[in-house]
């Protein structure tokens, strides 16, 4: 096992590697939509990670939403074996990134290097920590190339619509499931002190009142769908808004505003659809007899997911029940339960023991209150040894001139090869598996979260299979 000192060095000499690999990444347009270019960044990947001998394969999650032979959803999945029985530590990196938008100042694919920050859509979510990821397990391997257990990365699609094309679809495919994988580190950009220990849970629904089509000039003969509506709004003002607003969480969400439950109106529409752009015409006069809106309530861990759904139910009940003539429908659209890895986990204690080293500070614990890919690892992949840990500032992420700092990249890519020889360094090893060969005294390892017996498993049938 390298010195903690020669590991921070040999990434210091490498921060050239890391500001050209970000650099390469970001000329790689993967605009999501449409979800362009990801096979070439697919490819620039897996080339990049052979050199350091990781098996690569490429992986095509055909007939998710938005794959077409046009926009084709690939995702690559490299790994690395050790020379010895051990854990997997997995880093995966989305490479999409969000459409440029109005106010640049640089070129939005140029990877443009100046006062030490490299610009560009995707700098900061999240090609910069995705390339300070890989040349972090470069830099580990070059010092510790017999090291324990399995080193993977995976470059995936489609987190910014949702990650179905992306790692929904491998953990579909069985590429995180425990004991194949056992610690999963996400380089999202939460600031290089922070640990993201999870997300909020989402509830998106679709509201819909029911009136009754009528001439505009006698809306007494007809039912108005948006005056219902407005009565939904209005019992939300007096009721949930305030309810949701009291419901506080022990879970650390950052940013502390996000700490209470709440609730979005995404949009809402009602009556005559919109005129299209340059059209003149003036509307005609009609009751509206439908009107919809798209709510977006995000939960606590405290919370019954449930009752999250029960409680809008329970209030459009009440409606029904006072309102004459008031009748809905409701839909849900997408469901996601909070997860929040244990603090105790040793991928969140090797991180944060990492993060001291580096920075001489404590890491933070925190909790987004979005989602993000991790969702899927913990619901389908059913691993909970997952975080977010990355460099970059999270309020830059698809903003103009994103930019991610180098000095930045340098120390998460430090705190991360810290945390794979912690993880993974030959001294480490669990006291329960016989060595391959003595080890050395000394060598006290945290407590293991994975089976023994899953060094023997195989990547599930498929997924090593070459495209
Ligand atoms: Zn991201």
């Amino acid at each position: 096992m390298p010195a903690p000192e020669a590991l921070t060095s040999e990434i210091e000499a490498r921060r050239d590697e890391i500001v050209a690999l970000t650099q390469d990444l970001i000329r790689i347009p993967t605009l999501n939509p449409p979800g362009a270019e990801y096979r070439a960044i697919c490819e620039l990947l897996a080339d990049r990670l052979r050199r350091t001998g990781f098996e690569t394969c490429m992986i095509r999650a055909e007939g998710a939403p938005g794959d077409s032979d046009r926009y084709p959803r690939w995702n690559v999945l490299a790994r690395r074996e050790g020379a010895r029985p051990g854990p997997c530590v997995h880093f995966n990196g989305h490479v999409d990134v969000v459409e440029v938008g109005h106010g640049w100042t640089v070129d939005p694919f140029g990877g443009t290097l100046r006062d030490g920050r490299v610009h560009g859509r995707g700098a900061c979510d999240m090609k910069g920590g995705l390339a300070a990821a890989i040349v972090a397990a470069e830099a580990f391997i070059a010092l510790c190339p017999d090291h324990a257990g399995a080193i993977e990365v995976s470059g995936t699609a489609d987190e910014e619509s949702g990650g179905y094309g992306g790692v929904a679809h491998l953990a579909e495919q069985g590429v995180f499931a425990p004991g194949r994988v056992d610690h999963v580190i996400i380089p999202e950009p939460l600031n290089k002190d922070r640990v993201c220990l999870g997300h909020r849970g989402v509830w998106w629904a679709e509201i819909e009142t029911k009136g009754e089509i009528a001439h505009g000039s006698m809306p007494f003969l007809g039912d108005c769908a948006v005056r219902h509506m407005g009565a939904v709004i209005a019992e939300m003002e007096a009721q949930l808004f305030p309810a949701l607003a009291a419901r506080r969480t022990e879970m650390p969400v950052v940013p502390e505003g996000a700490r209470a439950s709440t609730l979005n109106l995404n949009s809402i529409h009602g009556g005559a659809v919109e005129p299209a752009p340059g059209d003149t015409g003036l509307p005609s006069p009609c009751v509206p007899d439908r009107c919809r809106m798209v709510i977006d309530r995000r939960f606590l861990i405290e919370e019954d997911p449930a009752a999250v759904e029960d409680e809008v139910r329970a209030l459009l009940e009440g409606l029904r029940a006072r309102r004459p003539g008031f009748d809905y429908g409701l839909r849900e659209l997408f469901r996601v339960v909070p997860t929040m890895t244990d603090r105790e986990a040793p991928v969140v204690q090797a991180v944060s023991r990492a993060v001291r080293a580096v920075l001489g500070r404590e890491a933070a614990h925190v909790v987004s209150p979005g989602t993000y890919d991790q969702k899927h690892i913990d619901r389908i992949g059913r691993l909970k040894n997952c975080i977010a840990y990355g460099p970059g500032i999270l309020d830059l992420a698809h903003k103009p001139d994103e930019w991610v700092g180098v000095e930045d990249m340098v120390h998460a890519a430090q705190v991360m090869a810290l945390a794979l020889d912690e993880l993974l360094g030959l001294e480490r090893r669990p006291a329960t598996r016989p060595p391959a060969h003595p080890a050395r005294p000394g060598g006290g390892g945290g407590a293991r979260s994975h089976a023994p017996e899953a060094d023997a498993e195989v990547p599930p049938a498929g997924v090593f299979r070459p495209r």
